[in-house]
């Protein structure tokens, strides 16, 4: 213990670590640096591995902080949304925001940015970075009380926090290929009177109780059923069951998805029948297919639940058709809002 506290306090170490991002970032460069290693880093952009805003600046991603009072921190107290961008273009822009002000409304978070800003933040996070394809999130917290010790939300200082990163998939791509194994949690979702689950948030231990069950299983991923024993959602992402040749997708515990709406588009332009309908447990077990759907990772085709192996424990053909047509349609232009070049944005 008191090794770990003196490695931990050891000034030269943190001049040492102090170091790192000024290099990465391409400042600070000492003359005593050889001249070619000089240029390297200064060829770096201080935003290549993503760019963020917080309280009111934009800064590299690796220093983006918030202190450790906020309630965002410390509550949960936050509500966020996250669009991705794809081919240089943001997906659904609209439809993001408008559930990014919804959830904002509903949790009485007033940022000073009014919606027209966070677009620009959005706009400006992306093409700091240089990314053509982007995981871009909006964070409004509560932030810390201005009366110390103060145990009023009222009394606090909201903000907006935004970051572009490089593309994340919830489920590997490989995974998504051989089709995820999905593990159904013992773990009930918290009720949706107790957590909205449409507004979103980041009150995730239930969620996380299912992904550690889930990898203690060795599976890739978990799916939380309610304490009734409907289906609800995953750490991430919306489930859809396809039996029959109808695509369902639950009713309850789970966020209105955007990824969720574009599949329930597609099912109506391909001529699929599609609900959103209650989903017992049973339903899922006996599903012909299951896919998973989220703005990290798009459709995403499961091939074994639980104990049972689907189809040939391989993606199956409405998952496979649902998955081509989105990304298909992403590259036609659908939703697509070009992100704008740094000297507009
Ligand atoms: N459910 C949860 C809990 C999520 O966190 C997400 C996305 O992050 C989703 C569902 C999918 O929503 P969307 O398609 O809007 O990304």
């Amino acid at each position: 213990m008191g090794h770990t506290d003196a490695v931990a306090h050891d000034p030269s170490d943190r001049v040492r670590r102090g170091h790192l991002p000024a290099l990465r970032a391409g400042r600070n460069s000492r003359s005593s640096e050889p001249e070619e290693r000089r240029v390297d880093i200064m060829d770096v952009s201080p935003f290549a591995d993503g760019a963020a805003y917080v309280k009111g600046r934009f800064v590299p991603i690796a220093e983006a902080a918030i202190p450790v009072t906020d309630w965002g921190f410390t509550r949960s107290d936050a509500v966020y949304d996250v669009v991705h961008v794809f081919g240089g273009g943001f997906f659904r822009l609209n439809d993001h925001l408008d559930r990014f002000t919804r959830s904002m409304q509903a949790r009485r978070l007033n940022p000073l940015e009014d919606r027209a800003a966070i677009e620009a933040v959005l706009h400006r996070c992306v093409a700091l970075t240089g990314l053509r394809d982007a995981y871009v999130a909006m964070v409004a917290s509560r932030g810390r009380p201005r009366v110390t010790g103060s145990r009023r939300p009222a009394d606090c200082d909201n903000h907006l926090i935004a970051y572009a990163i490089p593309w994340i998939d919830v489920i590997p791509k490989d995974v998504q290929e051989r089709g995820a194994h999905l593990w159904i949690a013992s773990t009930p979702r918290v009720p949706d009177a107790s957590v909205d689950p449409t507004v979103k948030n980041y009150q995730w231990s239930d969620l996380t109780s299912g992904l550690m069950e889930a990898h203690d299983h060795g599976y890739d991923t978990a799916i939380l059923c309610d304490a009734q024993g409907f289906v609800t959602e995953g750490p991430g992402f919306n489930i859809f069951i396809v039996k029959d040749g109808k695509v369902v997708t639950p009713d309850r515990g789970s966020l209105h998805g955007i990824t969720r709406k574009s599949v329930l588009e597609l099912c109506a332009m391909m001529g699929i029948p599609a609900q959103v309908a209650p989903l017992p447990r049973a339903e899922l077990e006996d599903a012909d297919e299951v896919f998973a759907a989220t703005t990290a990772g798009g459709v995403m085709p499961v091939s074994r639940v639980g104990g049972r192996i689907l189809g040939n424990d391989r993606p199956g053909p409405v998952s496979l058709a649902l998955k081509e047509a989105y990304w298909r349609k992403h590259a036609e232009g659908w939703h697509h809002t070009p992100v704008r070049p740094l000297e507009f944005a």
